[in-house]
């Protein structure tokens, strides 16, 4: 790659060019936000490729999301031409799934199986809580669904939790039932819950060496980006698929081994492995996502070679002064400074709203000027910290005639009506589940009520057959007639569909394409007919959005011609939970600042910038939480390129309660000099209507400034400008007496406030 242009190579400063032809077992690639870190990594694939070092197929690249992946693959075609078909590049899930569909039949489970989202997981729970009685110890679906999550993420089942449980405590003995039952269920149902996705296939290559040579055998390359949220699960599917095959092993591989892929001692290598990561961006410790396989990278991975990169491509100067000044004050980080050649660029724009629809509105305004001046709307995104921060947000661009799309919300896949038209189309997949059974059954409505369905969920169990196999044998249960033929017509129907997904090998007949599959569902439910006839808009829109799942299934088969329906679902599926379907051309992006992790757009809004919201409430009395917090700011900030704002409201209403709101402490991190005040908190503080709606606020709802929740956050001053010990750069600097006084205005008004309300 020395020699002569090499156009995977050029454009690159000298560390990036190092990462990519780098050609040790392991490499590590820290650095800072924007700095082309999955830029480096396209171009390594792309070069691999291109000097014939690997075919497609033995690359397995890991991205954080379907849309990232989907990006990766463009950029990857787009350097090389074509020819990295064949090439997985896909989220963890992902990967996980499909080596899952191959090889189910291992571990008892059927390649149909179901994967539950979190709403299924919820709905299985709620009935084993129940079942148990376990409500009146504390558990809920939400609590112990959360509890269990994290056990699996960290590979621990409900037997090796109960080894280690407080067998005196009651409450802890209860919870391992719910989480054996919760086990025993999903396998009863075939199906696994997302986190098993990973679990699961850890597990199957610990347990099936031959399973797991397959695969270290075929990817002879991976590469992860966003290593740095990585969770124990994920590292050690990673471990497992980058150890070498040992020779015993090496005999049993179908196809045949070829001797050049032997080492001197008769093993397969390891797989080279490259990461890539942010420690500073690192925002998923809630989701079990461990720092320390980062840190611990080049003892985990014996060679790993480590390359920094420093200068960032993406953001102007002053966008960077922010971001180093506001992570600069997490102290338990590397020190590392990003910079550019691009200039300062425009100062940082601050507006503060007298309530949320207030900041909406200048959202909004903002966005139309930013439009006039020439940007695309999809250079545009807005960010927040929760979701329940859209509506106000959406109501403004609404009514401004603005496009936008809502990347994560509630999501297309997880409306009823979406549900309930994807049940049947799961149940002919895996005929085991109760809970898409259930969901069936009921939708539409057909006169099959709760006792008919436990009638036929016991018969179900008892004969040991499928739910509809036990519909087909309705006959042996007393049924009344109406009942009887309500649940023969459905299992007629269900298999009819069931035949034309399977095709007719003997007949020369391929299986039925998936939109033809769900348009006779459609038709012969009646489901789009019956909310057409209700005349209400709402159950039109539902209408609506059953073409649109009609339209999405003919998409996909004109896509992947004859993939057939269990790829159809496990596309749903995965899409579903990660990211939206529907691509960004010419639409403002909003979404929370998790998700966009990775992303980065011309102009970015902030939206929320408040105690209580930013830093999030419930991360303030946890160990490590406000880091984390500001990691997302961090994060946050580093996806502007050209134009960032920082918005706040004064007051802001949470489940119907106003509370005061107060600045955030990073917006205090910020130096003053950076931020072009259009509206500063003091200026909202100083005008009286705002006060008196303030003052009589109702109770504080544990948010913001007002209540009962803000105790040690707001009142005393260690909110400010003294994080972690650390005076800020606003508190030094004589130019931020404005904000200085506007804090303390702030607090007065706040304590006014809580006086009002003793
Ligand atoms: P993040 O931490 O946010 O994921 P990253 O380190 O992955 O960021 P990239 O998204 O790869 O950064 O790059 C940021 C931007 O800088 C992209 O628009 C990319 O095309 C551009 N870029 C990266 N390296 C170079 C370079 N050497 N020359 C020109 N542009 C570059
Ligand atoms: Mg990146």
């Amino acid at each position: 790659a020395a020699n002569g242009p090499d156009p995977l190579v050029d454009g690159l400063n000298p560390a990036q060019a190092r990462a990519v032809v780098a050609r040790g077992p392991a490499l590590l690639i820290v650095a800072g936000a924007g700095s082309g870190k999955t830029r480096v990594l396209t171009h390594r694939i792309a070069h691999l490729i291109r000097n014939r070092e690997a075919w497609p197929s033995q690359i397995l690249a890991i991205t954080f999301t379907n849309k990232a992946a989907a990006e990766m693959r463009e950029r990857i075609d787009g350097l090389l031409g074509s020819g990295a078909e064949g090439m997985w590049v896909s989220t963890f899930h992902s990967a996980c799934v499909r080596i899952l569909r191959r090889e189910a039949e291992r571990f008892g489970y059927v390649s149909g199986f179901t994967i539950y989202d979190s709403a299924d997981s919820r709905a299985l729970l709620k009935r084993i809580i129940k079942e148990l009685d376990a409500d009146t110890y504390g558990f809920t679906p939400a609590n112990a669904g959360s509890k269990i999550s994290r056990l699996k993420n960290e590979l621990t089942d409900a037997d090796a939790y109960s080894k280690t449980m407080n067998e005196s405590d009651p409450r802890d003995r209860l919870f391992v039932e719910i989480f054996k039952q919760y086990e025993q269920e999903l396998r009863r149902a075939n199906a696994f819950d997302f986190d098993d996705l990973i679990g699961q296939t850890v597990h199957l290559f610990r347990a099936h060496p031959d399973v797991a040579a397959i695969y270290q055998r075929r990817f002879r390359h991976i590469l992860v980006d966003e290593y740095q949220d990585t969770n124990h699960a994920q590292y050690s599917l990673i471990r497992e698929l980058t150890r070498p095959v040992e020779p015993e092993e090496v005999e049993r591989l179908v196809p045949p081994i070829r001797d050049r892929e032997l080492d001197a001692s008769g093993r397969i290598p390891a797989a080279s492995l490259t990461v890539v990561g942010d420690s500073d961006q690192s925002i998923y410790a809630f989701r079990g996502a461990d720092i320390r396989n980062i840190v611990e990278f080049e003892r985990d991975f014996a060679g790993a070679e480590v390359v920094k990169l420093e200068q960032n491509y993406r953001s102007t100067q002053n966008i960077l002064t922010a971001a180093n000044a506001v992570i600069g004050n997490n102290f338990d980080r590397q020190e590392k400074n990003l910079w550019t050649a691009e200039g300062d660029g425009e100062r940082i724009v601050g507006f503060t709203g007298y309530s949320q629809h207030d900041e909406a509105r200048f959202v909004a305004e903002e966005v139309e000027d930013l439009h006039r001046a020439g940007l695309n709307y999809s250079d545009i995104a807005v960010f927040y910290r929760t979701n329940s921060q859209t509506r106000a947000l959406e109501e403004l661009l609404i009514r401004s005639a603005i496009p936008y799309r809502v990347l994560g919300g509630t999501k297309f896949y997880e409306r009823a009506e979406i549900k309930d038209a994807m049940a049947y189309l799961t149940s002919i997949a895996n005929p085991y589940d109760p809970i898409t059974w259930s969901r069936l059954l009921g939708a539409p409505k057909r006169g099959i009520g709760p006792m008919a369905e436990a009638h036929l969920a016991n018969f179900q169990e008892a004969q040991g057959i499928n739910f509809h196999e036990a519909m087909l044998r309705c006959d042996e249960l007393s049924f009344g007639p109406k009942v009887r033929g309500a649940i023969l017509s459905l299992a007629e129907m269900l298999t009819r569909a069931a035949k034309m997904a399977a095709g007719d090998p003997e007949h020369d007949q391929a299986p039925a394409p998936v939109g033809d599959l769900l348009k006779l569902i459609l038709d012969e439910t009646e489901m789009i007919e019956k909310l057409r006839a209700k005349r209400d808009p709402q159950d039109d829109a539902r209408a609506e959005n059953l073409e649109e799942l009609v339209a999405v299934a003919r998409e996909f088969d004109v896509k992947q011609p004859g993939a057939g329906l269990i790829a159809f679902l496990t596309e749903v599926s995965l899409v579903a939970a990660a990211d939206d379907l529907d691509d960004s051309s010419g639409t403002v992006s909003l979404m929370t600042m998790h998700t966009a992790k990775g992303l980065e757009f011309k102009a970015v809004f902030i939206t929320g910038v408040e105690e209580g919201l930013l830093p999030h409430q419930m991360s303030v009395d946890e160990v490590g939480g406000i880091n984390e917090e500001r990691r997302l700011m961090y994060v946050g900030i580093t996806r502007a390129r050209e134009r960032l704002y920082l918005t706040l409201a004064s007051t802001r209403a949470v489940f119907g309660d106003v509370s005061v709101a107060m600045p955030s402490r990073f917006l205090q991190e910020i130096p003053e000099g950076l931020i072009d005040w259009r509206q500063s908190p003091g200026e909202v503080t100083s005008r009286g209507g705002t006060e008196s709606r303030a003052l009589n606020a109702p109770r504080g709802s544990g948010y913001g400034g007002s209540g009962s929740g803000s105790r040690s956050r707001t009142d005393s001053s260690v909110s400010f400008g003294s994080s972690g010990g650390y005076s800020s750069a606003a508190v030094s600097e004589p130019a931020s007496g404005n904000m200085q006084s506007a804090l303390d205005k702030w607090r007065e008004r706040k304590k006014a406030a809580k006086q009002a309300q003793a």
